[in-house]
């Protein structure tokens, strides 16, 4: 009779996989790796993206609401450099 496969422990550390690096992805790991101690110092993130380049086409990003409030408890130092490179609109006035 032959013996059972030996059990392959799991790693002692979350492993993370996120998977799309659009806007969440990123600003999902960047949330999980400002956990408080013990969690970020074990764990590992990968981001898998199916595109294979950045792209740098599309329109303006427009954060209000969540997006303003999940932008804020990524740090002080990210929302003054996304309203350093915003614009100052206050108003977009559509003509027919
Ligand atoms: C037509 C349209 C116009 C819009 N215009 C605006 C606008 O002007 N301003 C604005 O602020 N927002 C706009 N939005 C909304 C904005 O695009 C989304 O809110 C935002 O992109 C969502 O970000 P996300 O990271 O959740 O998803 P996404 O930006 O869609 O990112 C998801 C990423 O995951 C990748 N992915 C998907 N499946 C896989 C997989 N199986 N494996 C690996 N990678 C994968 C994709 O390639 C992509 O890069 C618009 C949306 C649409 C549909």
């Amino acid at each position: 009779m032959s013996s059972p496969p030996p059990q392959t422990a799991p790693p002692p550390y979350p492993r993370i996989l996120i998977s799309g690096a659009g806007i969440a992805g990123p600003a999902l790991a960047l949330h999980l790796l400002r956990l408080p101690p013990p969690l970020t110092s074990t764990i590992t993130i990968t981001i898998v993206e199916r595109h294979p380049s950045l792209r740098n086409t599309g329109q303006q990003i427009d954060l209000r609401g969540q997006g303003i409030a999940a932008m804020r408890k990524l740090g002080a130092g990210i929302e003054d450099a996304v309203r350093a490179a915003g614009t100052q609109n206050r108003m977009v006035l559509l003509c027919w």
